[in-house]
């Protein structure tokens, strides 16, 4: 059981999952940046460099029409202290290869532009084919398998600190923490889950934890194994709520099976459920 991952250090380095990112607009502010087709329209993702604060910031997108070349136009109101934006007033026909993205920050430090994120980012438009081909194959597959609707939960690795860590190892010394939730940081997760949706590889009839009136006991040792889309960018501990049932689950083994061009298409991943008893059933989505 895991428990609100009672061993999990608050000071956990990006795995090479995460740092196959970085060259996704990154800068000197934003370790990556990418920008992505989504259920309702286009969504950005990004996230901070470690040496930026994690709480307290503003965040405003605009949209450029024309590579860059037309004019920028803010889109809908500046967030705060997230990892993700919808854009979905973008016209998702013809144009949208040339659609350019940017990311205003402001904080009491800092205010500053990312820089310029395309759709899949810097993917030639044979790169892009690629990632769609994977994908599609991802669907074809998913004929036959299990398809799971649900939400991500993005962990924080970054942040204020929350009381329960011990200064000297770093380690989280109570996973019941409903500060944190057994992550070390404030909060815990970013604000906004996104949906994610994954087909299972596991036979699920062996583990029927998708059954909404199941009742898990506290040594339910449950692990699913699946697929998913490289995006939205998963991490490690990140939590996956099954909508149907609200099982929640900890990303506990996590592999890129797919990259374009350093963008990872698709995941291998497996899944932990969490025991009814642990705290992340408590976060509010
Ligand atoms: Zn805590």
């Amino acid at each position: 059981m895991i428990q609100g991952s009672p061993l999990y250090k608050a000071d956990y380095t990006p795995s090479g999952v995460e740092a196959s990112k970085a060259i996704w607009a990154g800068d000197n502010i934003f370790s990556y940046a990418i920008a992505a087709l989504g259920q309702d329209g286009v969504r950005v993702y990004w996230q901070l460099q470690p040496t930026l604060p994690a709480e307290g910031n503003r965040f405003t997108v605009y949209r450029n029409n024309d590579r860059g070349n037309g004019t920028w136009e803010q889109i809908g109101d500046p967030v705060f202290d997230t990892w993700t934006f919808l854009d979905s007033t973008v016209q998702l026909t013809g144009k949208f290869p040339y659609i350019v993205y940017k990311i205003r920050i402001q904080n009491d430090r800092v205010d500053a532009e990312s820089s310029e994120i395309y759709l899949y980012g810097g993917l030639t438009p044979r790169q892009r084919n690629l990632a769609k081909a994977i994908l599609r194959r991802q669907a074809l597959y998913a004929r036959h398998n299990p398809i799971l609707q649900g939400y991500l939960l993005k962990r924080k690795h970054t942040g204020v600190r929350c009381s329960c860590v011990d200064p000297s190892t770093k380690l989280v010394l109570n996973s019941d923490c409903t500060n944190c939730f057994g992550t070390g940081f404030i909060a815990g997760y970013w604000n906004e889950s996104v949906t994610q949706t994954l087909v299972a590889t596991t036979e699920l009839s062996a583990v029927p934890v998708f059954d909404p009136n199941a009742i898990f006991g506290t040594t339910t040792k449950a692990i699913i194994k699946v697929k998913m889309s490289g995006l939205p960018p998963v991490g490690m501990y990140d939590v996956w709520v099954h909508s149907q049932s609200n099982n929640r689950f900890y990303i506990v083994d996590l592999k890129v099976s797919a990259e374009v061009g350093g963008l990872p298409v698709q995941y291998d991943a497996a899944m932990q459920l969490a025991n009814y008893k642990d705290i992340i059933y408590t976060y509010r989505i």
